[in-house]
């Protein structure tokens, strides 16, 4: 629980991390130092750790990178948010029920799509479907008929067909109509079907929101009715005698919502489109906001864009607040209300699990060890003779600045390390010093800064510069994961996602580092970490042990990571594994999935496997003809080529 040597606790490294924060009661950190799955409405009730899970993978052969899906936190995620509308209602006197529904392209998985059905049964939570494929999905996964399917995304005539046969299953399928032609499509398919559609209207809501999808509302915004199309749609209804089928108002003002302030003002003017139609003549009755409930990614309760300043309780109540204030007052009866939470319901429930495979770090090495082996010489010097490398003017500066290094010039000593190694990176670039001797200052600077670090506690005042010497000494994690295939958010828009190691949590992490993934991508990084204290270039992270796994996890990936996906360097989808944690504490391995093979990235690709072996074969052959190979070499050869095509993309231990 603690460590003896520095008096570090398990405590130390959640606030370290800011698991607490982040975690929202789904992950905390054990007293054996492992990072454990908790369950918020039990908290003393059993922890899981996340190592035990991931040697349990590999014993059933599926190895890191892996990304575990957590079954019951997915069903605790639509019952909190199902339960939270349901209260605010209660609380408000609202005389209307709330239904949500699971948006698909947040996470069109099967597994994750299946489970959403079964624990959504029990509150009539349906789904939205924007596009024929993710309708199909809806239709075929719902467990209720109860629950509604809400369908945005452009329609054609066939998609219309399929929601209205959806309609004559007896659900509530209902089209959002993003434009007037649609409003035609739809006229027309429900006569030709004889089938009475239900159908909704997107506005563009002019309200701002805060974040990274500001565009989603506002003038700009690609999606919605302008006032006139809508009130075109309108009118294209009423001439077809098809009024009283408009009972939906629409709109999501983005994803991510950090500010509280946003969906307020987002609600109060829907409502006011909302009004206007029911004067207009339309029954509505039910209104969707859309998505936009935040994930607090770096747990500081903030207004920053990768977190929220509000609670889920505090979301539905101003949500059912704002409708009745604009409402009650003229007497307009309370629509049913529909929300399309996509990343706040997926985001908690995955974690993807990696392995470090290698480390370069910023140690630096006893100068003896490199001088015993280093000769140097000026090449540009007429000199015959080696001279030592301490001779070396620059760097016997930087061996001076080294030893002199006390808590009053501290600034000094790290301008003047700077300065000297500049002086011979500047040599080296014109060739006048050697590698060996680049090497030595180099070492050298990192002794200095070293030194520095060790008297910062013992300053009166830490200048600025040295506030933060984490970027220049960092070490380079490097982890068996691809950042295309698993994340590609923090490529893509920036974003932050919690990580941590699973297990050492007893230890002080006392090396910084940043990540690296196994593409041969410079933008295959991770390099900006946030935690509720802020955002930072490096990761606190445990310094490797020979011959020893070490695990970082990382959180919050349900959402929108597995689908954005690609293939970079053609690393697969990865291991899948869907868990239960149960009453006793046990876990059971629900459902395995395993990742793509070499052979399924290459048949992406357009290659058959088989004919590419085909082709190695015809190589090999030549190979042994112009006398390269024998018979039994080609034959280990080519067993070798086939094992490799059904293995996984990954790094793998053999
Ligand atoms: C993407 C999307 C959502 C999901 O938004 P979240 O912020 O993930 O909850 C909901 N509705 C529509 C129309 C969307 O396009």
């Amino acid at each position: 629980m603690t460590d003896s040597n520095t008096g570090w606790t398990v405590q130390d490294s959640a606030e370290r991390y800011g698991i607490n924060e982040w975690g929202a009661g789904y992950f905390s950190v054990g007293d054996n130092g492992h990072v454990v799955i908790t369950d918020p409405d039990n908290p003393d009730g059993p922890r899981v750790s996340l190592l035990t899970v991931m040697e349990g993978l590999r014993e059933r052969g599926l190895e890191a990178p892996v990304l575990l899906r957590i079954e019951n936190i997915l069903d605790h995620r639509i019952k909190v948010i199902n339960e939270a509308f349901t209260r605010a209602m209660q609380d408000a006197g609202y005389l209307n029920r709330y239904r949500g529904v699971f948006p698909i392209k947040v996470n069109q998985q099967r597994h994750v799509i299946e489970e959403i059905a079964r624990a959504g049964k029990a509150f009539n939570h349906g789904f939205e479907a924007g596009s024929k494929a993710e309708l199909l999905i809806a239709m075929a996964s719902l467990e209720s008929h109860a629950s509604p399917i809400i369908c945005n995304g452009f329609k054609d005539a066939e998609f219309i067909q399929l929601g209205l046969y959806a309609r004559k299953l007896g659900i509530d399928c209902f089209f959002v109509v993003e434009n007037p032609t649609e409003a035609r499509i739809i006229i027309e398919q429900s006569r030709l079907l004889d089938i009475r559609p239900l159908i909704g209207v997107r506005v563009k809501l002019s309200t701002r929101v805060d974040g990274h999808w500001q565009e989603d509302s506002g003038d700009r915004s690609i999606f919605g009715l302008s006032t006139t199309r809508l009130l075109e749609v309108v009118d294209l209804l009423k001439e077809a005698d098809m009024l009283d089928c408009l009972k939906l108002l629409h709109a999501h003002i983005g994803s991510q919502i950090p500010n509280i302030m946003n969906v307020r003002a987002g609600v109060s003017e829907a409502c006011r489109y909302y009004a206007d139609l029911v004067r207009e003549g339309a029954p509505m009755g039910h209104i969707d906001m859309g998505g936009g409930l935040a994930v607090d990614y770096d747990g500081s309760q903030s207004n920053w864009t990768h977190s929220m300043n509000y609670q889920l309780n505090e979301y539905c109540a101003d949500i059912v607040d704002s409708i009745m204030e604009v409402l009650d007052p003229m007497e307009i009866s309370h629509p049913e209300l529909i929300t399309e939470s996509g990343r706040a319901t997926v985001a908690y429930s995955s974690v993807l699990l990696f392995d470090i495979l290698d480390v370069t770090d910023s140690n630096p090495l006893p100068n003896e060890l490199l001088k015993q082996q280093a000769e140097w010489q000026d090449p540009s010097a007429d000199i015959d003779e080696p001279r030592a490398l301490g001779d070396d003017p620059q760097i016997s500066r930087l061996i001076e600045v080294r030893d002199i290094v006390n808590p009053s010039n501290l600034q000094e000593c790290f301008n003047d390390a700077n300065f000297y190694r500049e002086e011979l990176r500047d040599r080296f670039r014109r060739g006048h010093c050697t590698l060996r001797a680049m090497s030595l200052a180099d070492n050298t600077y990192l002794q200095i800064i070293a030194r520095i670090r060790e008297e910062l506690p013992n300053a009166a005042r830490v200048p600025a510069v040295l506030q933060d010497l984490s970027e220049s000494t960092s070490d380079i994690y490097y982890g068996n994961f691809s950042i295309f295939q698993s994340l590609p958010d923090t490529w893509a828009i920036d974003q932050v996602f919690p990580i941590t190691p699973i297990h050492r949590l007893d230890e002080e992490p006392n090396r910084t580092a940043f990540i690296a993934d196994i593409t041969c991508d410079s933008d295959g990084k991770i390099d900006h970490f946030a935690d509720p204290g802020g955002q930072y270039p490096t990761l606190p992270l445990h310094q490797v042990r020979k011959g020893e796994d070490y695990f970082l996890a990382v959180f919050l990936v349900g959402a929108y990571q597995e689908t954005l996906g690609d293939l970079h360097n053609l690393f697969g989808d990865t291991n899948v594994a869907s868990i239960r944690v149960r009453d006793d504490g046990s876990i059971h391995f629900e459902r395995e999935l395993h990742g793509d093979t070499i052979a399924d990235v290459l048949s992406y690709v357009e290659y058959q496997p088989a004919s590419l072996l085909e082709s190695f074969r015809h190589v090999a052959e030549r190979a042994v003809r112009s006398g390269h190979l024998t018979v039994t070499e080609r034959r280990t050869i080519v067993k070798s080529f086939t094992e490799s095509l059904a293995g996984y993309t990954y790094y793998e231990n053999i």
